[in-house]
């Protein structure tokens, strides 16, 4: 056990303003500091606070952060429930339940979000799965006082719908990662650290929908790969047949390999980091052959995990550059892809910068739709939540 805070056994109470209250009966995870209008007591990062409406009415319960806007995530709406242990493990059992699927699925998944945020009832917590790994990432600090609990509720057998024949019986790993605003703490955790089991020495190697990936989940962006991307990438294999592609901010190549799986003749990854591009090239290696022999030559009883280069002879290129100035060259030597793909990383951290954000995504954009062929595709995301 991690020697960390715990709630204070004396909860807060708080009145809201209707629009709040509202709100919350609605479904809405987050109370902001603007929407109190009593409180009973200051208290610190993680104590509970529960929130009583116009009729003095339990409405709901909470954890409290001190030093943000964003004054109480909401764990649980209109029922009282006792928030410890039982009540978390109750949480983690639902979210694992609902990813059953994915370990059903007859395409090997295990690499997946078990726990999205406010999606699942843990608001500003996410942790993902990359095999027999679990990596937490916490977002405020109200959930260190809670993180004991949680760590002793992860399900014990994640590992369960997967045969020990695949790699896969080894206890667990958790590794915790650390939004930057809580990297420096009382409490001795650190960004990276491993929580439990042995610490990594190398990548880990998971799989999404029958696709190996490598992932480093203690030095990666955010826990080491876009697991919520995993439905676009399955969209953008379905949609690449027979096209040139280019994955614009393509980091590790997620949506690179999906496109050569589904029969893009070519595929180039293009990011400003070398370590991703890097990546990119080694998760090419883990799908497919090496450079794909011409079609006279080829041995047509070799069976390869994924014979890309049968369906047209594609081949993956890397670019490590920026995005904007690439693709302005791209344009003037007249280079045209069959689909653009442009997942930048997030513009506007603040308010203040949401003006410049538009502009770039605008700018993107238009790049994106000048080197596309006519009637290509372009796939535009953005992770900019202002
Ligand atoms: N599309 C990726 C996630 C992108 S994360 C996926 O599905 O996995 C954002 C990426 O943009 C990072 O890898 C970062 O290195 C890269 N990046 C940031 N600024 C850039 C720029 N100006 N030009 C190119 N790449 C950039």
């Amino acid at each position: 056990m991690l020697n960390l805070p715990t709630p204070s056994q004396k909860r807060i109470a708080l009145r809201v303003t209707s629009a709040a209250e509202r709100a919350i009966k609605r479904g809405h995870p987050w109370l902001f500091e603007s929407a109190i209008t009593e409180q009973s007591h200051q208290g610190k990062a993680g104590d509970l606070a529960v929130i009583f409406d116009k009729k003095r009415k339990f409405l709901a319960i909470g954890l409290y952060d001190p030093d943000s806007p964003i004054r109480v995530r909401i764990v649980q709406r209109l029922k009282p429930a006792t928030v410890g242990q039982t009540f978390f493990k109750a949480k983690l059992d639902a979210a694992n339940a609902l990813r059953q699927p994915l370990r059903d699925a007859k395409q090997l998944t295990n690499g997946y979000r078990l726990v999205h945020g406010e999606n699942d009832g843990f608001p500003g917590l996410v942790i993902d799965r990359y095999a027999a790994t679990y990596v937490v990432k916490l977002y405020t600090p109200a959930w260190f006082a809670h993180l004991n609990d949680v760590l002793a509720s992860l399900p014990p057998s994640a590992l369960s719908g997967i045969s020990p024949q695949r790699g896969e019986s080894q206890p667990h790993r958790v590794i915790l990662r650390l939004s930057d605003r809580l990297k420096k703490n009382p409490f001795g955790l650190e960004d990276g650290m491993t929580l439990q089991g042995e610490a990594l020495n190398a990548p880990i190697i998971f799989h999404e929908n029958g696709l190996r990936f490598e992932v480093d989940p203690i030095h990666g962006q955010k826990t080491g790969f876009f697991l919520d991307q995993r439905e676009n990438r399955a969209r953008v294999e379905m949609l690449a047949k027979g096209k040139r592609v280019l994955n614009v901010f393509s980091y590790t190549g997620g949506f690179s390999v999906y496109a050569a799986r589904g029969g893009a003749t070519e595929v180039t990854s293009l990011d400003a980091s070398k370590p991703a591009t890097d990546a990119a090239e080694r998760n090419f290696n883990l799908n497919f052959s090496p450079p794909p022999t011409p079609p006279d030559k080829r041995d047509e009883s070799l069976t390869l995990p994924h014979a890309w280069g049968r369906l047209g002879g594609g081949t993956h290129k890397t670019i490590t550059g920026d995005a904007f100035v690439e693709m302005a060259r791209m344009k003037e030597e007249v280079q045209r892809f069959g689909m653009v793909i442009i997942d930048p990383p997030s513009f506007a951290r603040k308010a203040s910068q949401t003006e410049g954000a538009l502009n770039a995504y605008q700018k993107l954009t238009k790049l994106g739709l000048d080197i596309l062929n006519p009637g290509g595709i372009l796939v535009q995301a953005s992770c900019s939540s202002r």
